[in-house]
């Protein structure tokens, strides 16, 4: 704890707080001047253009969350009640409440205990055990329904193999959808050994910008692709389905109102624009604590090997679970908020049911995983707070 008071110094410590420090007043205030606070206006488009560039995709369709980015995306990858789903335990619910939400079943594959992100091993034993390919589909023995779609996540920013679980999905023939709401900045070397943005390897790839993302437009999500006609979809999908016209309504099929109000893009728009600012901060801080933490029995998780990290929220190992539960209590009793990976989603009640492997990993990593605050101090406090 004396290693976080260090950084952050006395008082309470969030986990993680959003910055304001550029055109994010004005901006707001131009969108309340031009009436545009809704549905109608240039800010969507404005701020689906600029992340677009920035992850390198080629569209980018904004949405009223990550989660309802999650719901459409996996529909658009052909996700349909009583299919099957392929993900991770160790995920944050949303990942999993968006499979159910089509009526079909997470299944849930052990994770890297480096990357904490789906193994592309355990994923290739799975499927060579359960999955067979019948009539041009790939059926998943275990359970007779059809397996959909993979849906990785890269967690706390940390891209998982995806390169490797790309190709595995390929050789199947199964779509994957990248859940990539942690990780706005995070890339990973392609097959060509290029630096690719997660979100970008799959059919189609989910971001967030929730207030507590590397960058918020107060609650929002994005759907990015490199389809032109899947983005097309995205885009009517996410606004209701509504057939071009003049002035009639008429909706072509069941859609959903999850369009990103022009107000939170407007917000969106200036955070953006700080996004390699602040991103060349957070990586300033994981520098912080990667320093503190050597001489301490906190082990800081760093990014594998081929892999740059958005340094999002930044997490330590304990040694087990009782000194992580020793850890958790005496931070949080002192008003240093940390917090524990998320207990795994076979063991919600909600998914209690569901196909797992083994999980080896992602226990093991349930039992030792603490978030540790990971705020950008704000600009004026960078030079008293965070030199020694
Ligand atoms: C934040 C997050 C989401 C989406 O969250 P929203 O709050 O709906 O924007 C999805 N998956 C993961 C792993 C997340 O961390």
């Amino acid at each position: 704890m004396q290693e976080i008071r260090r950084l952050y110094g006395a008082g309470p410590v969030p986990l993680h707080r959003p910055i304001f420090e550029g055109n994010e007043r004005q901006y707001l205030v131009d969108c309340i001047d031009s009436n545009f606070v809704s549905s109608v206006g240039e800010k969507v488009a404005e701020f689906e253009r600029k992340i677009a560039d920035f992850v390198g995709a080629d569209h980018a369709v904004a949405t009223v969350n990550g989660t309802a980015a999650l719901h459409v995306s996996l529909q658009l990858a052909g996700v349909e009640a009583n299919t099957d789903v392929i993900t991770q335990a160790l995920t944050f619910v949303a990942t999993c409440n968006a499979i159910k939400y089509l009526g079909a079943s997470p299944v849930f594959i052990d994770v890297d205990r480096d990357t904490l992100g789906l193994s592309a091993i355990a994923l290739s034993t799975f499927l060579e055990k359960h999955a067979e390919r019948k009539n041009g589909q790939i059926i998943n023995k275990f359970s007779g329904r059809r397996l959909a779609a993979c849906l990785p996540m890269h967690t706390f920013g940390i891209p998982c193999r995806i390169a490797d679980l790309k190709e595995v999905c390929e050789e199947w023939g199964i779509p994957v959808v990248e859940d990539a709401a942690e990780s706005l900045g995070s890339t990973s070397r392609n097959q060509s050994g290029g630096w690719q943005h997660t979100g970008t390897f799959g059919e189609l790839g989910v971001l967030s910008f929730n207030g507590n993302k590397v960058i918020t437009t107060g609650g929002g999500g994005m759907i990015i692709t490199n389809d032109a006609s899947l983005a097309v979809r995205a885009k009517h999908l996410t606004t209701t389905a509504k057939s071009p016209h003049a002035y009639e309504f008429v909706h072509d099929e069941l859609g959903y109102n999850y369009r990103m109000p022009n107000l939170n893009a407007a917000l969106g728009c200036a955070q953006a624009e700080r996004l390699p600012e602040m991103l060349k901060r957070k990586s300033e801080v994981a520098d912080r604590y990667r320093k503190i933490l050597t001489s301490s029995p906190l082990q800081f998780i760093e990014a594998p090997e081929g892999t740059r990290r958005n340094n999002w929220l930044n997490a330590v190992l304990l040694e087990s679970r009782e000194k992580r539960d020793e850890f958790l209590n005496n931070c949080n009793a002192e008003g240093v908020m940390v917090r524990p990976i998320w207990t795994l989603m076979n063991r919600l009640k909600m998914y209690r049911h569901c196909q797992h492997d083994g999980l080896e990993n992602s226990q093991w990593l349930e039992d030792r995983v603490v978030n540790i605050p990971s705020s950008v101090p704000e600009s004026s406090a960078v030079a008293n707070n965070i030199q020694e």
